[in-house]
């Protein structure tokens, strides 16, 4: 996880983000129901990229995608429950995984550096494998396409987390 010299670095904000700020911001947001679902296990496929984390969140009534991107003062969230009311437990669970299980982490960044060093005919065929997966994913060679892709959610839920500087 600590790379020397990355390219795409993990950001400071989310590397200094303490157990007590999301202890803080769970009180606010879900008052401790992001512990009790962080702690129940059903997030998967956590990845960070830069500032921002996101996971896949099984629960009984289906499965979900969540992340979050922290600034320094400042934490937006989104998830595909659509819960109205500002942060949902799942994102809540997430930043829980992330101050506690950082390490379990997929680095997207190393993903994109070790992208460099391969060949082009490799590249080709990584992305064959990526589009057989899901088809849906031929969205991406169209660069002057600006839609998101399907999953991803809507309206960003924000909550300012009133960082101790
Ligand atoms: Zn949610």
């Amino acid at each position: 996880m600590h790379r020397t010299k990355a390219i795409y670095p993990i950001s400071e904000a989310l590397t200094s983000l303490t157990i007590e700020e999301v202890k803080r911001i769970d009180q606010e947001a879900t008052g401790g129901e992001g512990w009790e679902f962080y702690t129940s296990g059903f997030l998967t496929k956590a990845s960070v990229f830069l500032n921002k984390i996101s996971a896949r969140v099984r629960e009984a009534f289906g499965e979900y995608y969540v992340e979050a991107t922290v600034d320094e003062h400042h934490i937006s969230t989104a998830c595909t429950c659509n819960e109205k009311s500002g942060m949902c437990k799942h994102a809540v669970a997430l930043l829980y995984s992330w101050v506690f299980d950082a390490e379990d982490f997929l680095d997207v960044g190393e993903t994109m550096e070790e992208l460099q060093t391969r060949d082009k005919g490799e590249l080709i065929e990584i992305i064959g494998r990526i589009v057989q997966n899901d088809p849906r994913n031929i969205d991406f060679f169209d660069e002057s396409s600006e839609e998101p892709p399907p999953e991803l959610p809507g309206p960003l839920a924000a909550l300012d987390g009133e960082f101790d500087e």
